[in-house]
């Protein structure tokens, strides 16, 4: 049916799509909404805007960048999470929490502010005034814009050097913690050691990062390039992806046991037309499904 309704270029498309697994039966599927249910609202922007601003919309591809950077950000994990909670909008502030009806009013409990947003609980609440005064950024920070953390995020970036971006990013961590330590403790908390507490804690964390990251390289080059045994009692999986023009991809798998013996091996073609990174995730994928098979995982 394929060949008979879509033109020759369409078809290597379709057929290089790769099926599910779990062969699920056909559904309907509206794809501007995240659920594939359609909705009035995006109905009116298919028809409106047009389908490429229809998808940014739906799926916010115009902020890619901006994702990109957050999630590269140094530092633990929770930073980073905080930081993405932050540029969504969704962090517990009191404006937050009545706009879902949770709360009948804003005010910031600190201070009394009668609008606590993100902005204000991050940067212009007197509680956390003093984190960015006496920082090096002050005056950076001032002229980036507060209509929102997303828009105030993405001048610092586009502005800041790497290093000052990344003291920005500790400092909102600090001020956010700073702020909760006020609400749900019952000790005041110190802007000024909280500071000094979260940039030690970013800065240990870095590097560590990078102490086992070299560790590690030094641990492959040692290698070079020779395989070596898992521990007793473990099974190695080896896993590669060969994308070959034209001719799909070939996944294969080797796993071994701590002598060394070859316990199943194995290689496999997909026609696709993924990116090398793809391949290599669909030949990790492949390699823990084999070894499932065989019940050595
Ligand atoms: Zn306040």
């Amino acid at each position: 049916m394929v060949n008979q309704t879509l033109h020759q270029h369409d078809v290597m498309l379709v057929a290089d799509i790769p099926l599910s697994r779990s062969w699920p039966s056909d559904s309907r599927y509206w794809w501007p909404t995240s659920d594939g249910v359609y909705t009035f609202k995006t109905g009116y922007w298919l028809g409106m805007l047009g389908r490429e601003r229809t998808w940014q919309l739906a799926f916010s591809t115009i902020e890619a960048p901006m994702w990109k950077r957050v999630w590269s950000l140094q530092g633990p994990p929770k930073l980073r999470h905080f930081i993405w909670q932050a540029c969504k909008g969704s962090l517990a502030v009191k404006a937050q929490l009545r706009h879902r009806h949770i709360v009948p009013d804003a005010t910031c409990q600190t201070c009394g502010a009668p609008d606590e947003t993100i902005i204000h609980a991050l940067f212009q609440c007197p509680l956390v005034d003093e984190i960015w005064r006496l920082s090096s950024l002050v005056s950076m920070v001032n002229m980036a814009p507060f209509s929102a953390f997303a828009d105030h995020f993405l001048w610092m970036m586009n502005n800041a050097t790497v290093e000052e971006f990344h003291l920005f990013s500790t400092l909102t961590w600090a001020a956010l913690l700073c702020r909760n330590k006020a609400l749900f403790d019952t000790s005041p908390p110190s802007p000024s050691l909280m500071v000094v507490v979260f940039c030690r804690l970013v800065k240990d964390y870095v590097e560590y990062q990078k102490k086992v990251g070299s560790t590690a390289r030094n641990a492959s080059c040692g290698a070079s390039g020779s395989w070596s045994k898992p521990l007793v009692g473990w099974v190695k999986v080896n896993v590669d992806a060969h994308v070959s023009m034209g001719n799909g991809v070939r996944l294969g798998v080797v796993t071994r046991d701590h002598d060394g013996d070859v316990l199943a091996a194995t290689v496999m073609r997909v026609r696709s037309r993924w990116e090398a990174s793809g391949a290599e995730v669909a030949a990790a994928r492949y390699g823990v499904g084999i070894a499932r098979r065989f019940g050595l995982a």
